[in-house]
C-alpha cells in the first residue's frame, strides 16, 4: 500500500491523491480522515472512496513474470526429466518409467520423450 493512494474523486472528478489525517478523540486514535488531495472533499469511510485501481496492473505483471519464466525454460528445459512422458512422480521419489531408475526433475536425457500436453494440468 502507498502512502498517498490515488483515487478518482467523486467530488471534482480528476485523478488525486488520498490524503489520510489520523483522527484523535484525546489521545486516542478514533479513525481517520480520508480526503482528497486535489479539492479537498471528505470522505464519509473508506468505503466510499475510489480508489485508482492498482490491482489490475499488478496481475499484468504476475502474468508478465510468469511468460518471462516459461520462455526462459522453453529451450533447455525441454529435454528435462520433468517434462518427459516417462518422468513419474509420487510422493515418495521421482522415477524414470523407461529407465526404472530414480531421477531428477532437472536431470536430462537422451531418450526423452515429449510429455502430452495434457499431462501437464498435473503438475
Ligand atoms: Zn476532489
Amino acid at each position: 500500500m502507498s502512502a498517498s493512494p490515488e483515487i478518482v474523486c467523486p467530488a471534482c472528478g480528476r485523478d488525486a491523491l488520498l490524503l489520510r489525517q489520523p483522527r484523535y478523540d484525546g489521545f486516542t486514535k478514533v479513525g481517520e480522515t480520508l480526503s482528497c488531495a486535489s479539492c479537498g472533499h471528505v470522505f464519509e469511510s473508506e468505503a466510499d472512496v475510489q480508489f485508482v485501481s492498482r490491482k489490475k496492473v499488478e496481475v499484468f505483471t504476475t502474468a508478465d513474470r510468469s511468460k518471462d519464466v516459461k520462455v526462459f525454460g522453453e529451450g533447455e528445459n525441454r529435454r528435462l526429466c520433468r517434462y518427459c512422458a516417462h518422468y513419474v512422480v509420487n510422493p515418495f521419489m521421482q522415477w524414470c518409467a523407461l529407465h526404472k531408475k530414480e531421477v531428477q526433475a532437472t536431470d536430462t536425457c537422451s531418450q526423452f520423450t515429449p510429455k502430452p500436453p495434457e499431462k501437464k494440468a498435473i503438475l
